[in-house]
């Protein structure tokens, strides 16, 4: 049975989304991601809620506004009841936007110019980010001190966001206090309409907490556009009847299985080792191969195309590094140009491993993640249960194998614990009905 989507969400970026949308499967909310706004303005999803994944959080905010508005109009012939305008949890953006922008567009388009009433929350406790009297916190310190004040794309220089959002908004910018907050949502909403009425279009509201975020979420009900980090997401939810069926629910997973990385974080690195050591079988991509033009797609794919066959356990291709092993390979090809080769090898290489066969895939690096997806010609994700705090299985259709679903996990950098990529197949394996790795 075909069911409206409740909750339209778009997201500024690609892990952001997964990232919030994993916060909704995990409150109940069955879930689609789609990659960009869907060129088919007519096919209906079916799910609780939807997360239009954009690539907008740093580009020219005039771009920003188009593309958002274009996820709106999709999101409106969808039916949604609600508009989520997710941001960062560390409130990303330059004085000159993207959050304001969008927002006052997303406003001026639900009410009319100038008109209509939202709020800006990026705390998500759970991640260690808190609002407490309109200041943003990672952690113990402001965001002012943290390490986002070093960002390459856009330093977070002043932790007071209703200061930073007043600096990026046509409307005026107010604050409800956490004081408010802790008095339940009868009062928030109170709070909403007394700022409303004063001629305040946008609240910043504090929450140090997850029962701050349930009180908020209830006030939030029935508003048109809310705008938050994925925090807010815990929240919503028990404003609709959701379904009582789990909402990580998954075809079975099939097929063989394999780990895709192209991340150099620590937390990869560790990954990676990890999987060595415990006899896992691994390709080491060299990206000054690839430059000097040795055909490495074809060679990781004839390395593992036995071991697929004999089905005995995923297969791992990577072109993770230590530091001073990508610096000196950097240095002979350029920082971008080696980031470009060695993403396009590693996305053949996926696509390659799925038309062998592989059906369930973990792809390590939020950069590589994007460039594996376009590869494998994906549009749409629907979002399972969760590996590590962020990272959830997901399945998704390829024209590569057509009617036949592929899990995939894209985990970006530093996520997950040491032992993710054994825990990750563990984890669809355990999930009802899935069918374990034919020998
Ligand atoms: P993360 O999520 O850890 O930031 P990304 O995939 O976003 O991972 O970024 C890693 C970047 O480093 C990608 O552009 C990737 O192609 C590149 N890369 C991976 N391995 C190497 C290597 N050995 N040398 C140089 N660059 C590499």
């Amino acid at each position: 049975m075909h069911r409206r989507p409740l909750l339209g969400c778009i997201a500024d970026d690609f892990t952001g989304a997964t990232d919030l949308a994993n916060n909704l499967v995990r409150s109940g909310m069955r879930t689609v991601q789609t990659i960009g706004v869907p060129a088919d303005a007519d096919a209906l999803v079916n799910a609780d809620a939807i997360v239009v994944a954009l690539k907008s959080r740093t580009i020219p905010a005039d771009e920003a506004v188009v593309q958002s508005l274009a996820a709106l109009r999709w999101l409106q012939a969808q039916g949604v009841a609600q508009v989520y305008f997710k941001y960062c949890s560390t409130f990303d953006s330059t004085p000159a936007g993207n959050i304001g922008p969008v927002t006052d567009a997303l406003l001026d388009a639900l009410h009319g110019p100038g008109q209509g009433f939202t709020i800006a929350c990026p705390a998500f406790p759970d991640n260690q980010r808190t609002v407490f009297k309109g200041h943003l916190f990672v952690g113990d310190v402001l965001l002012s001190d943290s390490g986002m004040r070093h960002h390459p794309l856009t330093p977070m220089t002043d932790a007071n966001l209703v200061r930073v959002l007043q600096a990026q908004t046509r409307r005026r910018v107010g604050l409800v206090e956490q004081a408010v907050v802790a008095r339940g949502a009868e009062a928030i909403a109170q709070r909403f309409r007394d700022l409303q009425a004063e001629g305040v279009g946008i609240a910043v509201v504090d929450a140090v907490g997850n029962a701050d975020l349930l009180r908020i979420g209830l006030a939030l009900a029935g508003m048109p556009l809310v705008t938050a980090g994925s925090g807010i997401a815990i929240g919503l939810p028990q404003n609709w009847q959701t379904p009582g069926e789990a909402a990580d629910q998954l075809p079975p997973a099939t097929g063989r299985q394999a780990v895709v990385s192209g991340s150099c974080s620590v937390a990869t690195n560790a990954q990676v080792q990890h999987f060595r050591a415990q006899g896992g079988p691994a390709f080491a991509v060299n990206p000054l191969d690839i430059a000097a033009g040795v055909d490495v797609v074809g060679q990781a794919l004839d390395w593992a195309a036995p071991l697929l066959a004999q089905g005995s356990g995923p297969v791992l291709v990577h072109a993770t590094a230590q530091a001073e092993s990508v610096r000196a390979v950097q240095a002979q090809l350029g920082v971008a140009e080696a980031g470009a080769l060695v993403e396009h090898t590693l996305s053949r290489i996926a696509a390659g491993l799925v038309q062998a066969g592989v059906r369930q895939l973990v792809v390590a690096g939020g950069e590589t993640s994007g460039a594996v997806v376009q590869a494998l010609g994906v549009t749409q994700m629907a979002i399972g249960p969760q590996i590590d705090p962020g990272v959830p299985w997901t399945a998704v259709q390829s024209p590569l194998c057509p009617g036949e679903a592929v899990h995939v996990a894209l985990k970006s950098g530093n996520f997950g614990s040491t032992d993710f990529f054994a825990k990750a197949f563990a984890r669809l394996c355990a999930v009802a009905g899935s069918e374990k790795q034919p020998t």
